[in-house]
């Protein structure tokens, strides 16, 4: 099994002083290629903030993560910029759509930034959304637009996939469905999937449930879908 992220003692502390907030105290595990990790605990627990270092959105203060060979929290901000582009998808909460662009149109858009891209009718082809292409965002569903989101997300092949609460405006069902299409593309091209969610039911969707309190790993449930022993993403 190739490890993707190795994480080791991070923290990060927000502020100064007295106000100085422990975002993150201490986290070490790591993360397999291919693997799908649902992160839960309460809000403030430190989920978003452990992404956004994962994605090199955010300096961690003290401790290493490495993926693969490169030691991501000594990298400085253009090389992390670069590794976002080339490798972090991301997909958050509410879509980011832009309004007069069509399905298509918004996914073509990151294509432009990237080397290998899937074709926009690729993209949304993988999410179900072939007969939708041509729509606008007001004339999706919002599962429909965070569909549209997930494609846009992995129009450039990323190695990683980092979703933050992208269940969070959806209706269970709906939520489900989101879920099955990153389960899908996870299971087929092993992008590693890491999704923040209060969901307990979307949680049990994931190869490991990872628990967060306090901005620490309280606990780790392995669940019975397994990770993916692929070597190939994409
Ligand atoms: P979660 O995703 O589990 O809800 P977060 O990672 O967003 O938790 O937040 C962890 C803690 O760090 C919270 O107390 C939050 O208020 C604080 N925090 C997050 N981002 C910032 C920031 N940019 N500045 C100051 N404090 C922050």
């Amino acid at each position: 099994m190739t490890v993707s992220f190795s994480i080791r003692a991070l923290s990060k502390r927000y502020g100064a002083g007295a106000m100085t907030v422990q975002a993150l105290n201490d986290v070490s595990f790591d993360i397999t290629q291919g693997e799908l990790i649902m992160l839960v605990g309460p809000s403030g627990s430190g989920k978003s903030t452990l992404l956004n270092i994962l994605g090199g959105l955010d300096h961690a203060s003290s401790g290493e993560v490495r993926f693969g060979d490169t030691v991501l929290t000594a990298l400085k901000d253009k090389a992390l910029t670069l590794y976002r582009r080339r490798h972090v998808g991301f997909i958050f909460q509410f879509y980011n759509l832009i309004p007069s662009l069509t399905a298509r149109e918004n996914v073509d858009l990151v294509r432009e930034i990237a080397d290998d891209p899937l074709s926009a009718e690729e993209a949304l082809g993988l999410v179900g959304l072939t007969e939708r292409m041509h729509h606008f965002p007001s004339q999706l569903s919002g599962g429909e637009q965070q569909r549209v989101a997930v494609a846009r997300a992995i129009a450039k092949r990323p190695a990683i996939l980092l979703c933050d609460e992208p269940t969070g405006a959806l209706d269970l069902q709906t939520g489900v469905q989101v879920l099955e299409a990153l389960s899908r593309i996870n299971s087929a091209y092993g992008a590693t999937t890491l999704v923040v969610t209060h969901n307990a039911d979307i949680a049990r969707m994931g190869s490991r449930i990872v628990h967060f309190a306090d901005g620490q790993v309280r606990a780790i449930d392995e669940n019975a879908r397994p990770a993916l022993p692929s070597e190939l993403v994409w």
